[in-house]
């Protein structure tokens, strides 16, 4: 199916939609396949929601829902949650109070040319480079990579994704030491990511998979070594990725 009338977006923004819709699949769909939750999928859990409520940047009604859940989780000393009582508490059932994430998936920046295109794995990527940019001064340097490595481990539903995503996090994620380097390791890896898959079946014709960002989105980031190879300015790509993915910059057209 073709989809044929886009919603109307600007290519080169983060839309608050596509986050919050990554929210609603990865906690309404992706993890209710799983009845009960246990071991290294519980402690999955728990990190991933753990900074999600500290980090995620959303309306006040979304991180009141998430630091409910956060709460809750961390009150939960048993050796396994059941999802349904999860749910429960994501979705307020007992309390009546403002805090909600809004029901279903409406994606915007994440939208594709066909409806088996980009979506939920968009949104997870960009999820993650908005969340390792809110990591301030406090902050554990490897406490968004972690998450993000556990959840994608425990429960992301492509599973040769999550085989290679933990392949890479093996060979250096350890070694990330500051929130800096934090942000430019989850940059870094996702080229790599893109690097393998250009050219893929998987890839929507309408959104290539280049080294990003190009250098009409970031002319700065872009140099030559005195061999005349490319070269990436890190300086410049931290400083352009901590505006592209920082709150004040996210889109708010289409929120439910
Ligand atoms: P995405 O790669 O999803 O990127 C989303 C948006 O982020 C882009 O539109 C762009 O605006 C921005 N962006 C692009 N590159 C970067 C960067 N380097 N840094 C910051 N922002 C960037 N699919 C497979 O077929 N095989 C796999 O092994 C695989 N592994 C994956 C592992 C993980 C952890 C995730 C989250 C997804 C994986 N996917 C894999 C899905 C794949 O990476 C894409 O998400 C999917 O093909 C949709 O691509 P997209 O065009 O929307 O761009």
């Amino acid at each position: 199916s073709t989809l044929q009338d886009w919603r109307p977006f600007n290519k080169t923004r983060v839309y608050m939609s596509d986050l919050e819709s990554a929210l609603h699949y990865s906690l309404r769909v992706e993890l209710s396949g799983h009845i009960s939750i246990s071991g290294d999928d519980l402690i999955a859990l728990k990190k991933y929601i753990n900074v999600l409520a500290k980090y995620f940047p959303g309306r006040p009604s979304v991180k009141s829902a998430l630091n409910t859940v956060d709460s809750w989780l961390q009150l939960q000393k048993g050796l396994e949650i059941k999802y349904s009582d999860f749910r429960d508490v994501l979705d307020n059932t007992v309390q009546t109070s403002d805090a909600v994430l809004p029901e279903g998936v409406q994606w915007v920046g994440c939208q594709g040319s066909q409806a088996h295109f980009r979506g939920y794995p968009c949104a997870v990527w960009t999820l993650f480079h908005v969340l390792s940019v809110q990591a301030k001064e406090m902050s554990n340097p490897q406490d968004v990579l972690q998450a993000m490595r556990s959840y994608v481990s425990s429960f992301f539903g492509c599973r040769s994704c999550a085989t290679h995503f933990e392949s890479m996090a093996q060979e250096s994620m350890d070694h990330v030491t500051s929130l800096s380097t934090a942000v430019l390791w989850l940059w870094s890896h996702h080229n790599r990511v893109n690097n393998r898959l250009a050219g893929e079946l998987s890839e929507d014709p309408h959104f290539p998979k280049i080294q990003w960002p190009s250098p009409e989105l970031c002319p700065s980031c872009h140099g030559l070594k005195k061999t005349g190879e490319h070269n990436w300015n890190q300086e410049e790509v931290l400083t352009f990725l901590r505006n592209y993915f920082s709150s004040g910059h996210i889109l708010t057209d289409y929120l439910q």
